[in-house]
């Protein structure tokens, strides 16, 4: 592939964890990629490196998926540099975990503002430009936790559940113009955010697990490659489980 005909792909939240594993995997796949970071600066850059390392364009940039502003100024750079955004995934998210009688207001709102709110924010920005030119894919993380539930996490499920509505009902909006919509839902993957568990959690995870084995981040990227892809190009409004069977 030439660079006159490289695509575009956008990810939130592409310093760490799945995000990061998204956007090697689609620099790989022939992207330019865009992807935003919190406060990573570090690791942002290492991540810059590692795509151009593939030949491919990276640009990274701080911004806050819970800010409208902040997303909106951050995709416009990216296009001004890279070009119109053909996709764009969702990554950036947060847990804080408590049963709900402990449940901090501010912890609640963190969680609904960075995981929910920041999904809006990104799809918001992008889906005028994908209706103009008629085509488009957005795939948004959720989680297994949004379709089962999970103890100690009514704000994250609440949030990860309403990925799930909010990615459907896009995905009938928007269906017509060529667009497509999907959230991908891992189950439990080893990145920072599974990291802070102790072996006891650990270990009854797996047990819980069919595959009894925790995932890869670069599991969860492959199947965003897939459904980013043309071979997925029947494929809208899914949410696709990744859980190496803990949903059965
Ligand atoms: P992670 O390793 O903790 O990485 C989170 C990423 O999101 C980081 O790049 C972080 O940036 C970014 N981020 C967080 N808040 C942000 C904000 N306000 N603005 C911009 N970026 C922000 O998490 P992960 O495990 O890869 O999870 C990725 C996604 O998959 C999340 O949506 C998560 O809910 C979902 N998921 C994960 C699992 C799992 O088992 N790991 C399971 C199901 C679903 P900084 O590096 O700058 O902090």
């Amino acid at each position: 592939m030439t660079d006159a005909m490289a695509r575009v792909a956008l990810v939130s939240g592409g310093s760490r964890g799945i995000g990061r594993a998204v956007v090697r995997q689609l620099a790989h796949d022939g992207f330019d990629v865009g992807f935003c970071y919190r406060s990573s600066e570090e690791e942002a850059r290492e991540v810059e490196k590692e795509v151009a390392d593939l030949g491919r364009r990276a640009l990274a940039r701080r911004a806050d998926v819970r800010d409208a502003d902040s997303v909106r100024a951050w995709i416009q750079r990216t296009e001004d540099a890279l070009g119109p955004i053909d996709a764009a995934v969702t990554s950036a998210g947060i847990t804080k975990d408590n049963p709900l009688l402990l449940m901090r207001d501010e912890d609640w709102h963190a969680v609904l503002d960075t995981n929910l709110d920041g999904v809006y924010n990104v799809c918001r920005a992008v889906v005028f430009g994908m209706m103009k030119r008629k085509s488009g894919v957005i795939v948004n993380l959720s989680s297994v936790a949004g379709v089962l539930g999970h103890a100690t996490q009514t704000n994250y499920a609440a949030s990860k559940a309403g990925i799930d509505g909010f990615s459907r009902s896009l995905a009938k909006e928007v269906g017509r113009y060529g667009i497509r919509v999907n959230s991908v839902a891992p189950g439990f993957i080893e990145t920072d955010m599974t990291g802070a568990l102790n072996e006891q959690v650990l270990e009854k995870a797996r047990q819980q697990i069919a595959l009894r084995r925790v995932g890869q981040p670069q599991e969860v990227a492959d199947l965003v490659s897939f459904l980013v892809s043309d071979r997925a190009r029947y494929i809208t409004g899914a949410v696709l489980r990744i859980d190496g069977g803990i949903s059965l």
